[in-house]
């Protein structure tokens, strides 16, 4: 059975006032089944109060260099996060991807450090909106997946993320079937390049424009097993309720 799980991306949103969010957030998640993360920026980890850094809810970074320590402006290793008590790390989103230049082959030695300073890997990919116009939505899934994950998995610190990058802070939404049919792609390239045994129990996330109206349908998915979201985790008004709909529909 794999454990629900939802994550919670800031990207460069957040300061010390928002701290009253991630306090509402953690008290909520207190109840909870799920396993709940939020990815604040960096900057206000070091202000939220000891009492939740290890507790229900889990907290998480948005990116980690690819080497531990050493001569590189403006980074932060694995071993640095995992310092301050982190315990989950988004990579490969899209924006980094398209921002920064990430590449499949720097992601894979990002989520190897990642694994070896024990953090959980949220490992995103997602076609653009002219891949998807194109019907070229599944060979790019395929080669991103293939392509980004090392040749060995540890399958209990990777959570794979659907994102396609068209419903990103869009308020576009793939179709359920849509959804349905990319996250059994994953499954399968799961299963062919590392086992039934990993497949079945790789968590396969989606993530792009979820909120309160859309997740319960969403997270009833067999194959989905919980979100990434962005825009609507800022607050614990819109983020409650998507934890919501994914403790409710437990299956
Ligand atoms: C994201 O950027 O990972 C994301 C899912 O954003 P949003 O929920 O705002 O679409």
């Amino acid at each position: 059975m794999r454990r629900k799980i939802l994550a919670g991306n800031w990207k460069m949103n957040g300061l010390t006032i928002d701290l009253q969010e991630i306090i509402e957030i953690s008290n909520f998640s207190k109840d909870c089944n799920t396993e709940i993360i939020l990815c604040p920026p960096i900057t206000l980890v070091s202000k939220i109060p000891s009492s939740i850094i290890g507790s229900s809810l889990q907290l998480g970074a948005q990116n980690c260099h690819f080497n531990e320590v050493g001569a590189h402006t403006g980074e932060i290793s694995a071993k640095m996060l995992t310092d301050i008590g982190l315990t989950h790390v988004i990579l490969g989103h899209s924006e980094r991807r398209n921002e920064h230049s990430e590449t499949n082959k720097i992601l894979k030695k990002k989520i190897k450090i990642a694994w070896e300073n024990n953090l959980t890997t949220i490992v995103c990919v997602g076609e653009s909106a002219e891949t998807s116009r194109n019907g070229l939505t599944d060979s790019f899934i395929q080669d991103q997946v293939t392509k980004t994950l090392p040749e060995q998995i540890q399958v209990n610190k990777l959570v794979i993320a659907y994102e396609p990058i068209w419903a990103i802070g869009t308020g576009e939404v793939p179709s359920l079937k849509q959804i349905s049919k990319t996250h059994n792609l994953i499954r399968k390239l799961i299963n062919i390049n590392y086992g039934l045994l990993a497949a079945n129990s790789v968590r396969i996330i989606y993530g792009g424009s979820l909120n309160h109206e859309n997740a319960k349908d969403i997270f009833n998915l067999p194959n989905v097993d919980g979100g990434l979201v962005g825009g609507a985790s800022l607050t614990h008004k819109s983020f409650i309720p998507i934890i919501s709909s994914l403790e409710t529909n437990l299956k």
